[in-house]
């Protein structure tokens, strides 16, 4: 019997702070694509974000941790966060393929990002390396103009308006986050006194 190629689902992020969105999203996307394991990877610098002051990674990584703990199939992983220089999700899917080169790999992104994704470094490397899969909301029509069909997949997740520039805005104004982030991340950014007095 021959035994199918693990299939890694890749879920790039600023992850500032990771939010039920994200996790849905990924939860959906693992669903829908019967992938064995989806993979968070928080960026380092992120190359969109250059003129925003990003919180420092570690915390990013340690909120995208507890808010995936609870879930056998998501882990998260420190190739962005450990590489120098800004991030680039063409680095990210070498780095992942050679960790995991028996794997096929799906890139899970929101649909904004898609739309982008032929200015992306190495664009056709991308699809080469890795299917793409753009995550949006019920009703949200995606322009995939110009992407391969055959490498690019759009699939429509619960309508989740959350984003973390609000979760940010939220915690800067001593409104309440919870239950738009887990738990642990409320509790962890509280803990640190993360999203105070910062734009
Ligand atoms: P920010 O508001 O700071 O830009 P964000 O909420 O967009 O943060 P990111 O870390 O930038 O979060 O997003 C990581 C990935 O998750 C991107 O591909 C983004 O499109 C996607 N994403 C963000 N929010 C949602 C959501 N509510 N539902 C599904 N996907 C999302
Ligand atoms: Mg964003």
């Amino acid at each position: 019997m021959t035994q199918r190629r693990p299939r890694l689902g890749v879920m790039g992020g600023t992850f500032d702070p990771v939010h039920h969105g994200h996790l849905v999203a990924a939860s959906e996307v693992a669903a829908r694509f019967d992938l064995d394991e989806v993979v968070f990877v928080p960026t380092g610098h992120p190359t969109f974000k250059q003129d925003q002051s990003v919180t420092e990674a570690e915390h990013r990584y340690l909120m995208t941790v507890i808010a995936t703990a609870s879930n056998p199939r998501f882990t998260v992983s420190r190739v962005d966060v450990e590489r120098p220089g800004l991030t680039y999700t063409v680095d990210t899917l070498r780095d992942l393929k050679s960790a995991r080169p028996d794997a096929d790999l799906y890139f899970i992104t929101g649909a904004d990002a898609i739309e982008q994704i032929l200015t992306w470094k190495d664009a056709e490397e991308l699809f080469a390396m890795a299917h793409f899969v753009a995550v949006t909301r019920p009703g949200h029509t995606l322009s995939v103009e110009g992407l391969p069909p055959d490498r690019v997949s759009i699939l429509e997740v619960p309508a989740l308006a959350i984003s973390s520039t609000d979760v940010r805005a939220r915690a800067r104004a001593g409104q309440p986050v919870w239950y738009l982030v887990p738990d642990g991340v409320v509790q962890y950014i509280a803990k640190h006194r993360l999203y105070r007095g910062q734009s």
